[in-house]
């Protein structure tokens, strides 16, 4: 999550000077969830509400996509009641994860989990009159006080806070214009060479290389490439992880010797695919040479930030366990602390709608990539 988020708030039906605003959080992202003996993922776009009031209706429904939105800043006859917990938390708890994948109650749940998320807070007018609360949007009551209760005394302020910090698009290094989007919390420097990571607010370099190959017109799409250890479970050595997913391989004494990377997309995609990645490169364990020399290539947007690829090898390691039964219920005790990361773009040529990975070969439609732009 990039530091600081948008703050918008839903227009009133009626103008009126006795309006507050209720924060309700509102995330999309890819969720995942390990339940039973899989792993389950869908894409989720869902607003909750931040103020844990008795009354506040618990989502906004369709309105942020019906309504026209503004920004949120300060005003005389506004009223912003505080957010009380943070977005991740709030939708990770079980009772909002029920809802947003559509588990059943019975269904044992032994990790939830939220990877590449965009989140903004909206604020929703409703008023008081009369020992009711009325939501200002639709004008309708929605909770009456009961005749010998008090309404509750709402804590918040004329001012909804501070907005989205921007970073200076510019090089620390060498001064040129960085490129990147606007959600991404990665920046490229054409000119130096260097990939700065904005994620705590201030730009910090990233280790980054690119797949060399001989073949002309290629695209070059980004992964994070990490080394991790994993309390709980010992997986340091490829031979470790051909013991840990049963692969088809002879555990010779080099598996033994090299050191697992786990492999992530750095880039916004379908969970199944996103999945599916995450597997096949931690497995593939691609071992081209490399360059630093980013100038001139087309490189695709890195979307996914280094700390939700972190967060992605819980997912990683449930995907590829073999005995997903006896390793489901140990999910919650293991840790991983990613103890070295690289940014490494791998070429992919075109082939009819798909593109094809130069070194291993898998392949990835073109449509693959569109759809990560609209998560
Ligand atoms: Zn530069």
């Amino acid at each position: 999550m990039t530091p600081g988020f948008f703050q918008f708030c839903l227009p009133p039906r009626v103008p009126r000077d006795d309006v507050f605003y209720l924060p309700y959080w509102h995330v999309r992202g890819l969720a995942f969830t390990c339940a039973n003996n899989t792993v389950r993922f869908r894409v989720v776009d869902t607003s909750r509400c931040a103020a844990e009031l008795d009354f506040a209706p618990p989502t906004l429904g369709l309105r942020p996509q019906a309504m026209k939105l503004h920004f949120a800043s300060s005003d005389q006859n506004a009223f912003f009641v505080s957010r009380r917990k943070e977005a991740r938390d709030l939708l990770l708890q079980a009772d909002a994860w029920q809802k947003i994948d559509s588990l059943s109650a019975r269904e044992q749940v032994w990790l939830r989990e939220f990877i590449g998320e965009t989140c903004s807070c909206i604020y929703a007018p409703f008023y008081y009159k009369n020992k009711t609360y009325y939501d200002a949007v639709l004008d309708r009551p929605i909770h009456r006080i009961p005749i010998n209760e008090k309404a509750p005394n709402l804590k918040g302020k004329r001012d909804p806070g501070r907005q989205i910090s921007f970073i200076p698009a510019m090089c620390p290094q060498c001064g040129w214009d960085l490129s990147g989007d606007k959600e991404t919390s990665v920046f490229i420097c054409h000119n130096c060479d260097n990939v700065w990571d904005s994620e705590t607010g201030k730009l910090k370099p990233i280790d980054c290389s690119v797949a060399e190959t001989d073949e002309k017109d290629v695209l070059y799409v980004p992964f994070w490439r990490m080394q991790a250890n994993i309390e709980g479970i010992s997986l340091e050595t490829y031979a470790d992880l051909i013991r840990f997913s049963n692969l088809p391989k002879a555990v010779t004494s080099e598996f033994e010797q090299q050191r697992l990377s786990f492999w992530a997309p750095a880039f916004k995609i379908k969970p199944k695919l996103f999945l599916r990645l995450l597997q096949q490169l931690t497995i593939l364990q691609p071992n081209p040479a490399e360059s630093t020399h980013l100038k001139n290539l087309r490189l695709t947007p890195v979307s996914l930030s280094k700390k939700e690829a972190a967060e992605s090898i819980k997912i990683a390691l449930a995907e590829l366990a073999v005995k997903k039964h006896l390793f489901f219920p140990q999910l919650e005790n293991i840790h991983t602390n990613v103890t070295a990361s690289r940014l490494v773009f791998l070429p992919f040529r075109q082939s009819g709608y798909d593109f094809v990975q130069c070194h291993c070969g898998f392949s990835l439609s073109r449509s693959a990539f569109k759809f990560g732009r609209k998560i």
